[in-house]
């Protein structure tokens, strides 16, 4: 992967960034990313965001070999520490760190999201973090996008400001990939589901204690959610 040719996850992230956005890209490592936003002609600016040394000075490097140092701006911080007031950045994207450590990122940054009108997240695991992040912080999910690449499962979901409901059910595999019903999505959860059943199987011979009963009491309603899904 390079900033001409981006992964074909990072390629369904650059989609749903809109032309002429004012980009601040989270966790920028190599700054593949805003790079081939650039080039393509769909943002002229652009932030890269990077709390490691390595993948910050590989961020810089690469952003000085394409000639970019006037389009992007990388700065060495944590999260949204990325983003100054004076940026007018309006599109956030942070791909390819698990869920819970994307939401706590967005949890943290509060104040830097008030001129920001669309956030595209890309979980590596637990998208229902973000999901949990968007409905209690006012953003609503606008698309999702569920891709297989390397035979990994990689979910994309698109943030806009506003208030929505999801059941349970939506909450955990997503309002608009649970419409669509790919054959991934039907992957991805069958995966789950096997393995929350052969983790259940373990714990039916573990004892008895609040925990382990809490336990699977939680894994029979995930399983029971999903059944519907599996068997449509
Ligand atoms: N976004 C790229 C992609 O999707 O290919 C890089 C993904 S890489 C697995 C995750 C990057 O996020 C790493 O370079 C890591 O250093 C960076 N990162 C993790 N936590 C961060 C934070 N709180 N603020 C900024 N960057 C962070």
């Amino acid at each position: 992967m390079n900033s001409e040719k981006l992964s074909k996850r990072l390629t369904a992230v650059a989609s749903f960034v809109e032309q002429n956005a004012t980009l601040a890209d989270i966790g920028s490592d190599h700054a593949y990313l805003p790079c081939f936003l650039v080039k393509a002609g769909k943002i002229s600016k652009a932030i890269a965001g990077e709390v490691v040394k390595g993948p910050y000075e590989s961020a810089i490097k690469n952003v000085q070999k394409k000639g970019l140092t006037e389009a992007i701006t990388v700065r060495m911080a944590n999260g949204l520490d990325a983003i100054h007031d004076s940026d007018g950045v309006d599109t956030v994207t942070i791909a390819g760190m698990g869920g819970p450590l994307i939401a706590s990122i967005l949890r943290d940054g509060a104040e830097k999201l008030h001129s920001v009108k669309r956030i595209v997240t890309q979980p590596n695991i637990h998208a229902m973090s973000i999901r949990e992040w968007a409905v209690q912080n006012g953003w609503k999910i606008v698309d999702e996008q569920i891709l297989k690449e390397d035979h990994k499962i990689y979910e994309i979901i698109v943030l806009e400001k506003g208030q929505a409901d999801y059941s349970e059910l939506e909450m955990m595999v997503g309002p608009y990939l649970l419409k669509e019903k790919s054959e991934i999505f039907i992957e991805k959860w069958k995966r789950e589901s096997d393995e929350w059943k052969r983790v259940l199987a373990s714990l039916e011979i573990a004892g008895d204690t609040v925990e382990i009963n809490k336990k699977r009491e939680q894994l029979r309603e995930k399983n029971e959610l999903l059944g519907g899904v599996l068997t449509n």
